[in-house]
């Protein structure tokens, strides 16, 4: 029988209803408990650090680049294979993104190729944990103490990713977390900001919120306040907050039907010759999804394999669908060839991302291997 499994859907249920409901009954939309009360929970969660809710994972990793000034003149070492959002954080500053190829083992940033591209104008080094596989961190610092650089981590993809027992934005100076709906949990729209750095974390709280010096909550006399700095309206609502406290409570359930679910097809898949896995790295990996790379024969049909597997009912993605580099504003603008970032530009062309979040079970997973079995006998 045919299945319907969507590539992410959100789970999201009574205890969210009642927590989104008595906030919008208690009529505190925002500047309320609920963002704090959600910030300790995610900071509880992943064991340590504080935690800044945003309005997106851009807008914290923005938020970031803008609070250390990175700007006009700088440069940011930035994956190519990442979602657009980890360059777009650095070009909305006026600072420069030097893109890094990714490593074909786990698509990864290469971290053998980071130093060709520091210069004395660079000032940070982002990286992502692509698609929850852990970059190993311990190099990435050690580069950056050398170069006297900001450490930034977009862990949009790494909620439960972790490296040498660390969670995931608890390595670098900073990490941001996306909430966006197909992620491993959501707030509608939402982010954080997680830092060891309290000072860091203070003054992002003042530059989330137009730069003011009292919140309502901290005024002597309502109404009176002062603006001692440049800042954003990037603040999370009081609603995602209650509704990101739930989905909190429910994290390890998510994440270890998400294990299962990526164990049991990775061990599927791994008997069809045309596929090759990523490796997992070292330490443990968040399972946002399972991407397979078909073999170079099969990459031009990609199109009609993820359609067959549509077909079946089951959603697939493409995780990214090229370079950064290459998408039209970053490659006109910087003049990027189509040689360069050869081995992104692999991924994106010859990948297909299957779900394995927690709408789906073990059993969905043997219908997905079968379906992905079909399509490339169908394609061969
Ligand atoms: C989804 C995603 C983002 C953007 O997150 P938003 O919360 O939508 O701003 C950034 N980086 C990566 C790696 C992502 O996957």
């Amino acid at each position: 029988m045919k299945r319907n499994l969507p590539f992410g859907k959100p789970i999201i249920g009574a205890p969210e209803l009642d927590a989104v409901r008595r906030t919008i009954e208690s009529g505190i939309l925002v500047h309320g408990p609920r963002s704090k009360e959600f910030e300790d929970a995610f900071a509880g969660w992943v064991g340590g650090g504080h935690v800044v809710s945003v309005a997106s994972c851009t807008a914290g990793l923005h938020l970031v680049y803008f609070d250390r000034g990175i700007g006009a003149g700088d440069e940011v070492i930035v994956p190519a294979m990442t979602h657009t959002a980890t360059a777009h954080a650095v070009e909305l500053e006026g600072a420069t993104p030097v893109f890094v190829d990714a490593e074909s083992r786990t698509g990864n940033i290469d971290i053998d190729q980071i130093e060709a591209a520091i210069t004395p104008r660079t000032r940070a080094i982002s990286i992502v944990h692509y698609l929850g596989v852990p970059v190993a961190m311990d190099r990435i610092n050690a580069i950056a103490k050398r170069h006297d650089l900001l450490v930034v981590e977009d862990c949009a993809l790494a909620i439960g990713t972790r490296y040498q027992g660390v969670h995931a934005g608890l390595h670098g100076n900073v990490g941001c977390f996306s909430f966006y709906p197909v992620k491993h949990m959501t707030t509608g729209e939402g982010g954080v900001v997680l830092t060891r750095d309290g000072e860091l974390a203070k003054r992002l709280l003042r530059k989330r919120a137009f730069g003011v010096d009292r919140h309502v909550g901290e005024r002597a006399q309502p109404g009176i306040y002062d603006v001692t700095m440049l800042g954003f309206n990037y603040r999370m609502s009081e609603v995602e907050a209650a509704m990101g406290t739930e989905q909190v409570r429910r994290l390890d359930g998510f994440l270890s039907q998400r294990t299962a679910n990526y164990r049991a097809l990775s061990r599927a898949l791994r008997e069809l010759p045309e596929l090759r896995l990523f490796e997992e790295g070292d330490g443990q990996s968040s399972y946002y999804c399972l991407s397979a790379i078909l073999e170079e024969r099969l990459a031009p049909k990609r199109q009609a394999i993820a359609a067959s597997l549509n077909a079946d009912g089951v959603g697939t993605s493409v995780y990214y669908p090229a370079p950064v580099p290459h998408f039209t504003y970053y490659r006109e603008k910087y003049a990027f060839g189509p040689d360069t970032f050869p081995v992104a530009a692999s991924i994106a062309r010859s990948s297909i991302a299957l779900p394995v979040g927690p709408h789906l079970t073990e059993d969905d997973m043997t219908y997905i291997a079968e379906s992905m079995k079909q399509a490339i006998q169908r394609n061969r």
